[in-house]
This record gives C-alpha cells, sequence and structure tokens, in this order.
C-alpha cells in the first residue's frame, strides 16, 4: 500500500449507500478486500425522508433524496473524535441528474461545517477510476464487478423461489445467510483474481443447493411480471414501498432488471462514442473491449452452477442486439440512459412470455415520462402486453388497489398471449 492510500484510510470508515441492501452489502465487503473499513448503510426508513427534507429543495431526485437523508443519519450517529468518514458516491455524465449527486453531497457536507478531513466522498469517475484506491484500483474493480454479479444471482433467484415457498419467510432466510457467505468470501483480503472467481463459484454452488432444498409448489398460472425503469427506484425497495413483495402478495412472480444491464450499457456506449469519434482503432478501443471481454468471462463463471435453474428467466447475452430492440422506438444513438433500455427489455421480456410489465419511476423523472409515452406503441406492436408505469416520491400510494388491477390485466393476457413461457 502506498503512504498516501494509507493516510487517507486510517481511521476511516466507507459507507456505501444502497440501491440494493444486497449490492451494497456485497460492495462493502469488496472494499474491506483492499483494507479499507466498509459498511453499508442502513436500510432507508421514514427519518431517512424527514431528515433529506430539512436540506433538500424539492426539486431534486427522489433517489437522492433517499441517499442524502441515509447519509444524515449515519452522521447523526458518527463520532468524529474517533473516526472520519467517507461515502461512496459514483457519478456519471449526461441528461441525468446522476452526474449532480457527489457536488450536492459536497455541498450538503461543507454546510454542515465539519472540518475538511472528517467527510470525504468517493467519488470514481471515467476519468480519474478510482485514483482514491491507490495501486488497489485493478484489484477493486474485479473484485467490485463480481460482488454486484453475486448480488444480482442471489436476488434472482430469491425472486424466482419465494413466491412458491410453502413455509413463509424461509427463503428470506436463506437468502440472508448466503449473502453474509459471499461476503465473507469477498472480503478476504490477498487473495489472487483466480482463486477469487473460484472460490466465489464453490460458495455460489453452496447457496444455490440451498435454495434447491426450499420446499416449494409451483404454480405457473402466477402471472410472471418484467420489473423495468429506473434503476434505483426499481431496486431499493424503501423507495418503490416494496412493490416486488406486493406483486407476490397479491399472487404474481417478478422478473427484476438487475445492476450489471446498466454496465452493459455504459459499456456498449463507450464503444459506440468511440466509434463515433473516429477512435475505432485505438488504445481506448482495446481497453474497453478487454474490460467488457473480463466481465463477460466473470459473470458467465459466476451464473455457471444456475445454468439449470434459470432456464427461462437468461439475460440478454449481446447488448448491441438487446439494446438493438428499441430502435423504433428509442434508437440507442437519439435517445440516451435507461428509456432505451427499458423499452429494449420491455420487448425482449415480451419474446419471453412474461404476462406484463412494470416500469418503476420516481416521479419528474424523465426516463419514466418519456416511456410512459412510448409503451402505448410498445403494447400495441406486441399483442397488447400489459404495461404500467408507477412513480414514486416516497408519498404513499394505495398499491394494493393499482398493483390488484394491473395483475387481473395480466392474468387475462396469460390466456391469449401468443408466446408461452418454456415450461
Ligand atoms: S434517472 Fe431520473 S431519478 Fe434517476 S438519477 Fe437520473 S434524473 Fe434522477
Amino acid at each position: 500500500m502506498t503512504t498516501d492510500y494509507q493516510q487517507l484510510w486510517k481511521n476511516r470508515k466507507l459507507y456505501v449507500p444502497p440501491m440494493t441492501n444486497s449490492g451494497a452489502r456485497l460492495f462493502a465487503a469488496a472494499f474491506r478486500s483492499i483494507g479499507i473499513d466498509a459498511v453499508e448503510f442502513a436500510p432507508a426508513d421514514d427519518e431517512t425522508l424527514e431528515l433529506a427534507s430539512k436540506f433538500m429543495s424539492g426539486e431534486e431526485c427522489f433517489p437522492l433524496k433517499v441517499t442524502a437523508g441515509d447519509f444524515l443519519k449515519v452522521i447523526r450517529q458518527a463520532d468524529f473524535s474517533k473516526e472520519r468518514m467517507a461515502v461512496f458516491m459514483p457519478t456519471a455524465e449526461g441528461p441525468c441528474r446522476f452526474g449532480q449527486y457527489s457536488p450536492f453531497f459536497k455541498n450538503l457536507i461543507s454546510s454542515m461545517k465539519l472540518a475538511p478531513d472528517d467527510v470525504i466522498v468517493l467519488s470514481p469517475t471515467s476519468k480519474n477510476a478510482y485514483e482514491d484506491l491507490g495501486s488497489h484500483a485493478q484489484e477493486f474493480k474485479r473484485t467490485g464487478w463480481r460482488a454486484l454479479v453475486c448480488a444480482d444471482i442471489l436476488r434472482k433467484i430469491l425472486l424466482k423461489t419465494r413466491p412458491y415457498e410453502i413455509h413463509p419467510g424461509e427463503t428470506e432466510q436463506v437468502y440472508d445467510s448466503c449473502l453474509a457467505e459471499v461476503a465473507a468470501t469477498l472480503e478476504v483480503p490477498g487473495i489472487k483474481p483466480a482463486d477469487r472467481l473460484q472460490k466465489l463459484v464453490q460458495v455460489l454452488t453452496r447457496s444455490r443447493d440451498r435454495f434447491r432444498t426450499i420446499p416449494t409448489r409451483r404454480d405457473v398460472s402466477r402471472p410472471l411480471i418484467g420489473v423495468v425503469g429506473e434503476i434505483f427506484c426499481r431496486l431499493n425497495r424503501f423507495s418503490n414501498q416494496n412493490l416486488i413483495k406486493k406483486i407476490e402478495e397479491l399472487g404474481g412472480e417478478a422478473w427484476l432488471s438487475d445492476v450489471a444491464e446498466w454496465v452493459w450499457y455504459t459499456n456498449s456506449e463507450q464503444q459506440r462514442k468511440l466509434r463515433l469519434f473516429g477512435k475505432k482503432y485505438s488504445r481506448a478501443m482495446l481497453a474497453a473491449k478487454l474490460k467488457n471481454h473480463f466481465q463477460r468471462k466473470d459473470e458467465h463463471a459466476l451464473y455457471a452452477p444456475f445454468h439449470q435453474d434459470f432456464t427461462g428467466y437468461e439475460e440478454p447475452e449481446e447488448t448491441d442486439d438487446f439494446l438493438a430492440l428499441s430502435n423504433p422506438y428509442l434508437p440507442q444513438n437519439g435517445a440516451y440512459g435507461e428509456m432505451v433500455i427499458s423499452v429494449a427489455k420491455t420487448i425482449y421480456l415480451h419474446a419471453q412470455g412474461v404476462d406484463g410489465i412494470i416500469d418503476i419511476s420516481p416521479f419528474t423523472c424523465m426516463n419514466g415520462t418519456v416511456t410512459e409515452a412510448i409503451y402505448p406503441r410498445v403494447s400495441r406492436d406486441h399483442d397488447h402486453l400489459p404495461i404500467k408505469n408507477f412513480y414514486f416520491d416516497g408519498t404513499q400510494a394505495d398499491l394494493n388497489r393499482d398493483v390488484g388491477i394491473f395483475l387481473e390485466l395480466a392474468r387475462s393476457y396469460q390466456h391469449r398471449k401468443k408466446v408461452k413461457r418454456p415450461f
């Protein structure tokens, strides 16, 4: 470790905000593997919004409000005489307000008049590429990616199993203990990448076996609902009032779009822009292709034990072909961001035989506004597949009624649909 690195992280705890609690938990474990004392934020609750409201104008994105509120809860409990803090806040370029999150956090911290070194914002961009992680940056990027894929896999098998469990709560118990085992494997420092991958595959195979032993009663008449939309709001249970659980309670099963999907999209965008700027044959393109290659290789290895379990639940393999599905409605080179992915995923899921699509979006986010305008045409062109946008802003909505009505539509579509499920 370099001296700078040691100085920066000495007596400092890094807090990782959750899009999903599982993803943040495993990502924090990946940070621990390079010697950083990292922990995920506690799950959001009503206090989250109460605290955030004191510092916000009301014009910010709902995901920022939730993340800032969770951060303020940590600050309230922090003992700055004993430890200093860091908060992990990735950033991005483009039209989405996500690029403003990191500056917002920096302003928020300075408005709290803390000592300059009490809290730092770890905000990797494509330009600085995790430079605060010093010589560990490459190692962390590989382990962090594996952490996200493991979290996606465990969430996927949770959602496929839980609606059919015979003993309520059993699937979540297994899920929690599998997450803990994966975290314990991820956090061990000083393991070569190939060895770590092998250990993760072993622990995921054990997880798979545990899920397979959960007593279930399959019911093919349950409508399968594809869930797309804004990444934070669709994955963060508090933000979407636990909509996935609501779908299950009212008799459906959810196929929730994962986190990796966004990474494949950004990789594709990176290469598209390099081609656009005449850099098709360049070192930058070679680096982009190698990154994509190794990420896919890791993903294949981690998913391999679940081949049988995820039959009929396969995620798109070729990103460019997948995004091209959106072309007649929102072409990738004319639109930008999650609206393209959501439309492409809706069409992809229709071809997998789902019975309806729910698009989750924060209120005022342009992704949901644009997709809601596009979906009637998408639905008409795809056997009148039921598609509905749900918006969230932290105020309570009667989800029981709205989800219940939507599931009725999905059941009726299920009887007349042309694309059947493979089983
Ligand atoms: S996608 Fe929408 S809600 Fe999410 S960060 Fe961007 S602007 Fe905000």
